[in-house]
């Protein structure tokens, strides 16, 4: 009897020989979160130029409207940078938000250059984490009699939204990470995830005021935003301001509505998007860090003027 006949061997796969390369979601995620510190740390020393410290307001207003451009130099960066700065550090290193370690670069941050505009509660907390970081824990929820609902932990979150950008939940979670450390306030990690999503959004050219609100938890912040998809964009920034605030109360429901109402304005103009936030002053660093955070994400500093990029601070 004939034994069956076998078919022809199938020719066996090759071994793999060359490395496989990242996930370009990741590469371009990266990318992003550079993108947007840059356009953060820009927005910052633009709206830093407009304090009274520097020119008095009716000069601010003038100058502003004209769109002249601050001529003293450099334009330094202030602790809505430092901080953000810190939160990229810690994503370099391990690629997601290591609480402790966040604590320790916070507190590092700021032990080598205080005299960066920091709230009066880093004061307190910062140089505890110093000594002992994980002491965040038990020091941060107390700050304020309950946390704080400040804007700090919204202005240095931009780029962590950029760098989850191919994940809104984790989006949402490596942001809340990030605020409790320092804002353990509802409300202040509220105003954390709102910026991350906007920014995440931004990144992959789909940003709307409504989804950034249906991302947010349920609170102030998120009512603001809900106010803020109900004003056209065709209003003037500072009757925009009336209505959502301008970071005056340093508040996270204060600043974050009005920031990302601006960014939502000027989805793919850096330029236009920080000019107009500047046009509501208030605490205009950090509504205009916040601002250039989102946009930044998509659009990077390439198209705003060289000169702007001449005198802001460099970032080391
Ligand atoms: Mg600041």
């Amino acid at each position: 009897m004939t034994p069956p006949t076998r078919p022809p061997a199938r020719p066996r796969p090759r071994p793999r020989t060359v490395p496989v390369p990242p996930p370009p979601q990741a590469l371009s995620g990266r990318d992003a979160a550079r993108r947007s510190l840059e356009a953060l740390a820009l927005g910052d020393a633009f709206g830093e130029r407009w304090f009274p410290l520097f020119r008095d307001r009716s000069r601010a207003y003038a100058e502003i409207k004209a769109r002249i451009t601050p001529q003293e130099s450099p334009w330094h960066w202030t602790d809505d940078t430092a901080m953000a700065l810190a939160v990229q550090q810690v994503l370099d290193q391990g690629g997601f938000i290591d609480q402790d370690r966040l604590a320790l670069c916070f507190a590092r941050t700021f032990d080598a250059d205080q005299g960066r505009g920091y709230g009066h509660g880093m004061h307190i907390l910062l140089p505890q984490l110093l000594v002992e970081p994980a002491s965040w824990h038990t020091l941060a929820p107390t700050l304020f009699d309950g946390g704080s609902l400040g804007n700090g932990a919204a202005m240095r979150v931009a780029p962590l939204g950029a760098w989850f950008a191919d994940d809104l939940e984790r989006v949402v979670e490596q942001a809340t990470l990030s605020a409790e450390v320092t804002h353990a306030h509802p409300q202040g990690i509220a105003g954390a995830v709102a910026v991350a999503v906007a920014a995440a959004l931004s990144a992959r050219g789909g940003l709307t005021i409504e989804a950034v609100h249906e991302a947010t938890p349920q609170g102030p912040v998120r009512d603001g935003l809900a106010r803020a998809v109900d004003v056209p964009f065709a209003t003037e920034p500072w009757r925009a301001s009336d209505i959502l605030g301008n970071g005056q109360r340093i508040r996270a429901d204060d600043t974050v509505p009005f920031a990302v109402w601006t960014a939502a304005r000027h989805p793919d103009d850096l330029e236009a998007a920080l000019w107009a936030t500047a046009e509501a002053f208030g605490d205009v660093d950090t509504t205009c860090a916040i601002t250039g955070g989102i946009v930044g994400a998509r659009t990077g500093v390439e198209g705003v003027p060289r000169e702007w990029l001449d005198r802001r601070e460099g970032l080391g």
